[in-house]
């Protein structure tokens, strides 16, 4: 049985093609540049690549080009669409009215569009190719949406609300939402097995640390709490975006510089962050080297970031009650020794101690890193996000 999984952008649409019988991935890839000019770019698990440019001016002929590189040409992995059972689709945000995967229809496909004032960057793009994906694959072939904040839906009032006016929560919706949330679900369920325990059981800090980060509180297989907020833009110190700041120094600087909201947001999303401190870059690779390296701004980002992570797990352990495992995911979580280093430094009052040349020598794979013995566990696990969508999609078809 064939899952498509399919995560929209605004410019692309990146896929993968998952063979259900052993959660083998047969192609991936993505229809990029959409609305500015086009590119696609497919490669299969036995190394056929397509590579080339295309015109793209919306997502349906990014679609067309999807189904083409899949059906036809050297790099084909499947002779028609109909071979494919079902595709499931990753959403951003699907608020309070979804806390759970369902089955595309035009209702629901409205609903995730009305939802774009929530998530402005991400939603009215998705909801721009399931109608283009409803438009080119087969009719018959079920379709499923799977939403980042839907793990994040079990968090208590104490924690998602703002000490916002009440009404604005009643009326604007503004609260806690949470993102990454099929990521969070995924490697805490991951841990719980490889640790051979019921995660019912178990408290789990969970680290997810790429160009966005978010650190989750996972109590029994439930978020509890989690660090990004009514926007990705709430949390930790990011690639490009600030984490949290005190509220009126946003207010201060938009009116120093004279920033409309739009330009304030693009402030603090796209020019701060490791980017804003070291002034080299967004990518945790380059600002390792170059703390590395004695660049004193650079080794700043870094103190930073170790630090904002310390101070979620302390809060988080306090937030359950305890904690029986921290686990580190994502780009730089399963692979830079160097971050999870400094962030399991100096915590030994919270059981969390790890074996230094283990650490060091661990890159993107399950592991367990702390000290045999400790009292708390320190994981590396893998995400795979469009794993877990393959899984809701087919576990919701089944259903029907
Ligand atoms: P996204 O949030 O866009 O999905 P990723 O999870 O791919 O991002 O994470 C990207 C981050 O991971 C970048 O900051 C990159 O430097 C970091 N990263 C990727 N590979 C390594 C590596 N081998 N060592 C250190 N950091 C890495």
């Amino acid at each position: 049985m064939l899952i498509l999984v399919v995560n929209a952008g605004s410019s692309s649409l990146k896929y993968q093609l998952i063979n259900m019988e052993d959660e083998s991935v047969l192609a991936k890839g993505n229809c990029d540049r959409i609305g500015i000019d086009g590119h696609v770019s497919h490669k299969t698990a036995d190394g056929r690549t397509v590579d080339a440019d295309c015109d793209f001016p919306t997502h349906t002929e990014a679609f067309e080009k999807l189904v083409e590189v899949l059906t036809t040409g050297d790099a084909a992995v499947i002779r028609s669409m109909d071979e494919i059972s079902a595709v499931g689709h990753r959403i951003v945000q699907g608020a309070e009215v979804f806390d759970r995967p369902c089955m595309v229809t035009p209702e629901v496909i409205d609903k995730i569009d009305e939802l774009r004032e929530l998530a402005p960057v991400h939603n009215h793009a998705h909801a721009l190719a399931l109608r283009a994906c409803t438009a080119v694959i087969p009719a018959t072939t079920p379709q499923v949406v799977v939403f980042d904040t839907a793990f994040h839906q079990t968090m208590p009032p104490k924690a998602y609300m703002f000490g916002l006016p009440y009404e604005d929560y009643e009326k604007l919706h503004v609260r806690k939402y949470g993102f990454h949330g099929t990521s969070h679900r995924f490697v805490s369920a991951a841990l719980a097995e490889a640790m051979g325990r019921d995660i019912k059981d178990l408290k789990i800090v969970s680290c997810h640390l790429g160009n966005g980060s978010s650190i989750t509180a996972v109590q029994g297989g439930k978020c509890m709490d989690t660090s990004m907020g009514f926007t990705p833009l709430d949390g930790i110190l990011m690639g490009t975006r600030t984490g949290a700041v005190d509220p009126s120094a946003v207010t201060f600087v938009a009116d120093k510089h004279g920033f409309t909201p739009d330009e304030m947001s693009q402030y603090m999303n796209k020019k701060s962050g490791f980017l804003g401190i070291s002034g080299i870059s967004s990518d945790n690779r380059e600002i390792t080297a170059a703390a590395a390296e004695g660049n004193k701004r650079a080794i700043l980002a870094s103190e930073m970031l170790a630090y904002q992570i310390q101070k979620f797990i302390g809060a988080y352990t306090a937030a359950m009650n305890g904690v029986d495992a921290v686990l580190f995911t994502g780009g730089i979580g399963e692979n830079s020794w160097e971050v999870r280093e400094r962030v399991c430094k100096n915590m030994e009052f919270f059981g969390i101690e790890i074996d230094e040349e283990l650490n060091r020598s661990t890159r993107g794979k399950l592991m367990k890193i702390s000290k045999p013995g400790a009292k708390t566990e320190v994981w590396i696990v893998p995400t795979n996000e469009e794993l877990l969508i393959a899984r809701d999609t087919l576990a919701l078809i089944s259903e029907k």
